[in-house]
C-alpha cells in the first residue's frame, strides 16, 4: 500500500512536471529500429505530428522508404529520389524516425578542408563518452557535398541494403546549409548506426539529403549527448512477426 501511494504521488508530480519533461533535450526518442529498417519494414503506423511531440529536431525517412527527413527548429522537411524538397505535413507516416528536443550543449567551429572521415575523427574528438547517444547539428558552407535519397519502394519490400543499391545520388557545389543528425554508440547498434549519421538541407530549401561525403568550408558544431533514449516499436503485424535476431 505504501508503495501505491508512492507511486500515485511520484505520478503527480510527474504530471505538474510534464510540460517540462516533454521538452527534456536530453531525451532521444526513436521510433522502430535500425534492425528493423534492415529487414525492410518500411511501412510504419507512426506520423510525423505525433513525432513531433517528441522533438523540434531529427531524421527519418517515410512509408515505401519513400525520401529523406530532416529536421530542425521545428520546421521537418522531405527530399525524394526526384530531388524535390518538401515540407513534411503532419499526417505523413514514417516506419523510422529520431527526434530530439535540440540542446546546443558542446560547440565548437567546423574544421575547414575536411571530408567526411576527416571531420567524422574531429566529431569523436568531442564526444564525452564512447556509450552515449549524441545528437549533432552543423551550420556552415560546404565547398562540396553529396547526398542521397531512396528510391520509393513497392511491395513486397527488398531488405535495407538492396533497397539502397540504385538510391538517387546528387553532387552538389558551393553549398550553405544546415545538418541534422546523430551519433549512436557500438552497443546499441541494433538501434541505430554507430556512425555520425547527417541529413542536409540548404539555407534556400532547394537541395537536401542523407550526407554521403563532403569538403567543409566553414560553420559551427553543436553537439547534445542524450543519456535517456525511449524507443517506440512499431505496432503492426509486419514488426510482430520479423525476425530480428537473437543474441
Ligand atoms: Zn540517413
Amino acid at each position: 500500500m505504501a508503495n501505491a501511494l508512492l507511486r500515485s504521488g511520484t505520478l503527480a508530480l510527474a504530471l505538474i512536471a510534464g510540460p517540462a519533461l516533454a521538452h527534456d533535450p536530453d531525451v532521444i526518442t526513436q521510433y522502430s529500429t535500425l534492425d528493423a529498417l534492415k529487414a525492410g519494414l518500411y511501412d510504419g503506423d507512426m506520423t510525423y505530428g505525433e513525432m513531433a511531440e517528441y522533438g523540434d529536431f531529427g531524421v527519418g525517412t517515410f512509408n515505401a522508404l519513400d525520401g529523406e527527413m530532416v529536421g530542425f527548429d521545428g520546421r521537418f522537411w522531405r527530399i525524394t529520389e526526384d530531388g524535390v524538397v518538401s515540407e513534411v505535413t503532419p499526417d505523413t507516416e514514417t516506419p523510422f524516425a529520431v527526434m530530439t528536443f535540440f540542446d546546443h550543449d558542446i560547440t565548437f567551429d567546423l574544421p575547414g578542408g575536411s571530408d567526411f572521415a576527416a571531420l567524422s575523427e574531429v566529431l569523436n574528438s568531442h564526444l564525452t563518452s564512447a556509450n552515449t547517444p549524441v545528437a549533432i547539428m552543423i551550420t556552415g558552407s560546404f565547398d562540396t557535398l553529396t547526398v542521397r535519397a531512396p528510391r520509393h519502394q513497392d511491395q513486397p519490400y527488398l531488405p535495407l541494403a538492396e533497397a539502397l543499391a540504385d538510391q538517387a545520388v546528387w553532387d552538389l557545389t558551393n553549398q550553405s546549409g544546415t545538418m541534422a543528425g546523430y551519433w549512436f554508440p557500438a552497443w546499441l547498434g541494433n538501434i541505430n548506426a554507430p556512425v555520425w549519421h547527417l541529413h542536409y538541407l540548404s539555407d534556400d530549401h532547394s537541395v537536401g539529403g542523407h550526407v554521403v561525403d563532403l569538403m567543409t568550408d566553414s560553420g559551427s558544431v553543436s553537439l547534445d549527448p542524450s543519456p535517456d533514449l525511449t524507443i517506440l516499436m512499431p505496432r503492426n503485424a509486419a514488426f510482430d512477426e520479423a525476425d530480428l535476431g537473437t543474441p
